[in-house]
């Protein structure tokens, strides 16, 4: 049997790392060709004598560099984001997966699906941003979109085989992050908003998933994967991680996926989807579940979800603002130039402003990318003027 031979771009992140393990778990039908991160050598150096792909990209020059001196020769090293691109579309991969964070992979994701190939889809941004044009790309190149995302991943399997137009309600599980009981608080610590309750991640999405963000990308997300309306995207809140979504059909019957919050399942699904073959996971220990609960979601208290269902409403140009405004936010609460509850603020006010101005063609791949650089320097100019006012909030 040929094996299925894999690129893994974004491998030193969370998911990569997941991802590395799967592979090696199924050696004897899965093949690692390469690996891509941005400038982490040290970990890559690691990873590339540990999995030992064919080629190992750094986007980075510098780091390349660095990375060379450290590997042996006979691993291939490229550098730049082109390098991406063109393995992303070599007949030499047949699966890619894409982990890298924020869009900087979309250029390799519109290629490998141009090449008919299938995308494992972890970074939930490219969805969001260039979600219209990814699914059209896939359509008419006959690509294949598998999402790694849990709770897509879930959805994914409980539509698989299904009549479309049986389906009343998809029904995204949100973990709730550390502040579902009470909302957003107003000027918490870092550390406060990065203590995942069940999750470990990135630092951006474990904010995301505190200001319930991460929900609001995965309804933009679950809406264009599956093309379902945005009224028909329930989301509620389950503090246990267990149920990772569900499907409500016309007749009221639910039908939900369940396991350990352990990603290895959902690239696993991908991997080797349509099969199931066993995986790293652990079985769910049922003498020890004794409650699965849920919630509603309080749209009040949790300001960025309703932004994602208003941009979701509005179309591929609000929800690629969205996208972008909440980048930059995200990234200066980290950096600690703004409070945590002035996130949610310049996503709404940075998708008021971009909105008025209609452009033409925002379909194409060329007007949604200069969107996004707009949408991100306003929200960066937002955030410098709050910087400059001495009490550091800005006018609602
Ligand atoms: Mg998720």
């Amino acid at each position: 049997m040929r094996k299925t031979r894999i690129a893994v771009f974004g491998s030193t992140g969370s998911i990569g790392q997941s991802a590395l393990e799967v592979i090696a778990h199924l050696s004897d039908r899965l093949k690692l060709v390469a690996i891509a991160a941005h400038q982490s050598v040290e970990q890559i150096s690691l990873q590339a004598q540990k999995y030992k792909p064919e080629l190992v990209i750094l986007t980075d020059p510098a780091a390349a560099a660095n990375a060379r001196s450290q590997l042996n020769r006979q691993i291939q090293i490229l550098t730049g984001t082109k390098a991406l691109d063109r393995i992303a579309e070599s007949a030499d991969i047949d699966l890619l997966i894409m982990a890298m964070s924020g869009t900087a992979g979309i250029s390799a994701v519109l290629r490998a699906l141009r090449t008919g190939k299938k995308v494992a889809l972890a970074t939930k941004e490219i969805l969001v941003a260039y979600g219209e044009l990814v699914m059209k790309t896939c359509r008419r190149y006959r690509g294949i979109i598998l999402p790694i995302d849990s709770e897509l991943a879930a959805l994914h399997q409980c539509l698989e085989g299904r009549d479309k137009s049986t389906v009343r309600r998809l029904i995204l599980t949100a973990s709730g992050g550390p502040f579902w009981r009470k909302g957003l608080p107003k000027n918490p610590a870092l550390s406060s908003v990065l203590r995942h309750p069940t999750w470990r991640m990135g630092r951006k999405i474990t904010v995301d998933s505190a200001t319930l963000m991460n929900k609001g990308l995965e309804v933009i997300e679950a809406a264009r994967l599956f093309n379902i309306k945005p009224a028909c995207i329930k989301t509620v809140i389950h503090p246990e991680s267990i149920v990772h979504s569900m499907v409500e059909f016309q007749d009221g019957s639910i039908l939900a996926q369940l396991s350990k919050p352990d990603m290895r399942l959902p690239i696993q699904y991908c991997l080797t989807y349509p099969q199931r073959l066993p995986s790293l996971v652990s079985p769910l220990p049922f003498d020890s579940i004794t409650r699965l609960r849920f919630f509603p979601v309080n749209y009040e208290w949790f300001p960025c979800l309703r932004l994602a269902y208003q941009a979701l409403a509005a179309g591929a140009l609000a929800t690629c603002v969205l996208n972008a405004a909440n980048e930059i936010a995200v990234e200066a609460f980290l950096n600690r130039k703004i409070a945590f509850a002035t996130i949610p603020v310049i996503i709404e006010n940075t998708l008021v402003a971009c909105l008025k101005q209609k452009r033409k063609n925002r379909l194409t791949f060329a007007g949604l990318r200069n969107s996004e650089i707009r949408a991100a320097a306003y929200a960066r100019s937002l955030i410098e003027k709050q910087n400059t006012r001495k009490d550091k909030c800005l006018p609602q």
